[in-house]
């Protein structure tokens, strides 16, 4: 049914319109009635009459309106058997006339198949014909449901981007770890010779705005080669299976132009886990991710195609997805630090007039938390307050009122931190980091950041494991466990209250313990026994089982064995951390200040406040 509607569409002449269509209509009606009706003669009643009369009528029809009848040819010699009508007039003695000359007559009733036909039929269709005019018009053909199996012919492609890594700033280690795919598409041939394996799909993971977009099509315009574009959310149509094929259109376009570039912007929106929808069943997302995994299996890296995602909740996709085969390598995209939120800024600063006495880094230090999108709008919105202005550039005024605007609009959006949540985010990673360096058994820290990471951690602490560790002792597990207790404890030092930003270390400490408990053998009441059964929970019945092969009591003693090491865990770090109260202050002013914290600026501090102090020095891990 649809796929006749398409063909109408396209075969139509493109000005055609509904008068062209009832003229040629009228124009067929003539047409007809006048091959029905050949060499009929209109004769008016008295002269019916007259032949009547004269016995010259051999059988006539009446209708309503009109009698029909052959004449016995007397007049033209050459016709026979003509043809007559005329309209019929109120006569009573019409029927009695007939008798009486012996003619067959014959009432007609009017066969209502004509009006039926035009009434039920022609007019409602053109009807339906004028409004699907009226909306092809008004909306184009993109927006009419009737174009929706159109897509087949719909390019994907875009070709001459012109954006390379010199548009890119900021994200440095994003952009060298995707240095190598660019390498791969220039040269297929030279890593195949290698016997190279090539990722087949890259994962963008990073929140809105921060350049992942850019990053794909720079990584397209480094390599010279064509770069497709689909949004996860254009996949997942109202109409199951057309999503489906629109993926396998989406490749098969790309197959023949590789080596390419195929980016899913929003993968989340198709990729998310498979049976998480309350209704069950296949519904059309699925099928669309059932597709999307069959086409990247079916894909030949070596061909040359390269699949990039971007998500900012990779904790949502399908697993599937992440196997080693489809987007099995994961880019992380920061937000900016204070360097890079500079260098954004020189980027985009470069399309607009702007005033010399600017200062980008100040500017870039009064917008902490912006992402890339937000400082490409900020340098946009400070042109235009310049012309509004009429002033020639743009200058600390504009940007000053720029960032004000933007500022609220985050904030309302709930992308920026506000002043408080900075502070508590500071001191739970100084508290991280501050038991990292206190604890004997643990990685030196790498940095402290409070510039929110990927999406769920609104700072981190990153520690360089110094070796290569395939066993760890009790007091090691401990230490993690006091370190990961560290954030959580240090806001409870200072503000008295607790946040809901520990949930993940609470989780990861919690995890430890209990493997020490039930795996490692390393409570001393429970003992050298392992219950290293299968613990994932089962889905049985609906329900969620867990097969556990050990009594009720064992359990409970279990739980308040694991209680005992997080409680114990608590008490010490409690301890260690009241006693650096200051210290910790220092290095949440310092990070609020600054943003990062590098291991190596944090090992100074450590050691100046420790001079200051007049202390014994008994940090014991801040030497990387
Ligand atoms: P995402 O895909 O992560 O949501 P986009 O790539 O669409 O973000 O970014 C939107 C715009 O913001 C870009 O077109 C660019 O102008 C600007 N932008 C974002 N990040 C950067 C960056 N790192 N360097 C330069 N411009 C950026
Ligand atoms: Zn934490």
């Amino acid at each position: 049914m649809f796929k006749d509607f398409k063909k109408i569409h396209f075969k139509m002449p493109k000005n055609l319109s509904v008068w062209h269509i009832i003229i040629a209509f009228g124009f067929f009606i003539l047409l007809q009635m006048y091959l029905m009706n050949p060499g009929v003669r209109d004769i008016s009643y008295s002269e019916f009459k007259k032949f009547v009369k004269e016995g010259n009528v051999l059988e006539c029809q009446i209708t309503q309106t009109m009698i029909r009848g052959k004449l016995r040819e007397m007049e033209r010699g050459t016709q026979k058997n003509a043809v007559f009508i005329t309209a019929r007039v109120e006569d009573p003695d019409l029927v009695k006339d007939l008798e009486a000359m012996g003619i067959q007559y014959a009432g007609h009733y009017e066969s209502p198949w004509f009006k039926t036909f035009f009434f039920s039929w022609v007019i409602p269709l053109m009807i339906l014909f004028v409004i699907w005019r009226f909306i092809f018009k008004r909306y184009g053909p993109a927006g009419s449901i009737m174009t929706f199996g159109k897509n087949k012919s719909r390019l994907y492609v875009q070709e001459d981007l012109n954006v390379t890594f010199d548009d890119v700033a900021g994200i440095d280690e994003a952009k060298e770890e995707l240095q190598e795919i660019i390498e791969f598409l220039k040269i297929p041939e030279k890593f195949r010779s290698l016997g190279g394996k090539i990722p087949k799909g890259v994962l963008l993971v990073g929140s809105p705005g921060t350049g992942k977009t850019l990053l794909a099509k720079a990584v397209a315009g480094e390599a010279g080669v064509p770069f497709f574009n689909m949004s996860g959310s254009e996949f997942v149509e109202m109409f199951v299976g057309v999503g489906a094929a629109r993926v396998r259109d989406l490749f098969s376009q790309a197959d023949q132009k590789a080596p390419c570039i195929i980016f899913i912007d929003e993968l989340d929106a198709l990729g998310k886990a498979r049976g998480t929808s309350p209704m069950g069943g296949h519904d059309e997302r699925e099928q669309t991710l059932n597709q999307l995994l069959v086409e990247m299996d079916g894909f030949d890296s070596n061909k040359g195609v390269i699949i990039m995602g971007a998500t900012n909740r990779p904790e949502m996709l399908d697993p599937a997805l992440l196997r080693p085969g489809r987007f099995d390598r994961q880019v992380v995209v920061d937000r900016p630090d204070l360097h890079g939120r500079e260098a954004i800024l020189k980027v985009h600063a470069k399309e607009v007039k702007v005033e010399n006495e600017v200062n980008l880094h100040s500017v870039a230090a009064m917008t902490p938390g912006f992402a890339g999108a937000d400082l490409a709008n900020l340098v946009n919105e400070a042109a235009l307050l310049a012309a509004r202005r009429n002033k020639k550039a743009a200058g600390m005024p504009e940007f000053e009122e720029a960032i004000d605007r933007i500022m609220t609009g985050l904030e309302k959006k709930k992308r920026l931190m506000n002043k408080k949540e900075k502070e508590i985010v500071a001191y739970h990673e100084s508290g991280h980091a501050l038991m990292a360096c206190s604890v004997p058994h643990a990685d030196p820290v790498r940095k402290i950041s409070m510039i929110p990471r990927g999406i769920g951690a609104l700072g981190y602490t990153l520690q360089k494991p110094t070796e290569d560790r395939y066993l760890m002792t009790k007091a090691e597990l401990l230490d993690r466990i006091a370190i990961l207790l560290g954030g959580r404890i240090a806001e409870e030092i200072i503000f008295k209250e607790i946040s809901t930003g520990a949930q993940n270390d609470l989780k990861k400490a919690t995890e430890i313990a209990r493997l020490m408990v039930k795996e490692y053998g390393m409570s001393d009441t429970i003992g050298m026994i392992t219950f290293d059964q299968d613990s994932r929970p089962l889905f049985l019945n609906g329900s969620f089982t867990t097969n556990k092969e050990y009594s009720e009591e064992t359990a409970r003693e279990i739980d308040l064995e694991i209680k005992k090491i997080i409680d114990d865990s608590s008490r010490r770090v409690k301890a260690l951390l009241t006693g650096k109260k200051e210290i910790l202050e220092c290095m949440a002013k310092k990070l609020m200040e600054q943003e990062v914290i590098e291991g190596e600026e944090l090992k100074k501090l450590l050691e100046e406040l420790h001079k200051s102090n007049g202390k014994e020095h008994d940090l014991k891990n801040i030497y990387p």
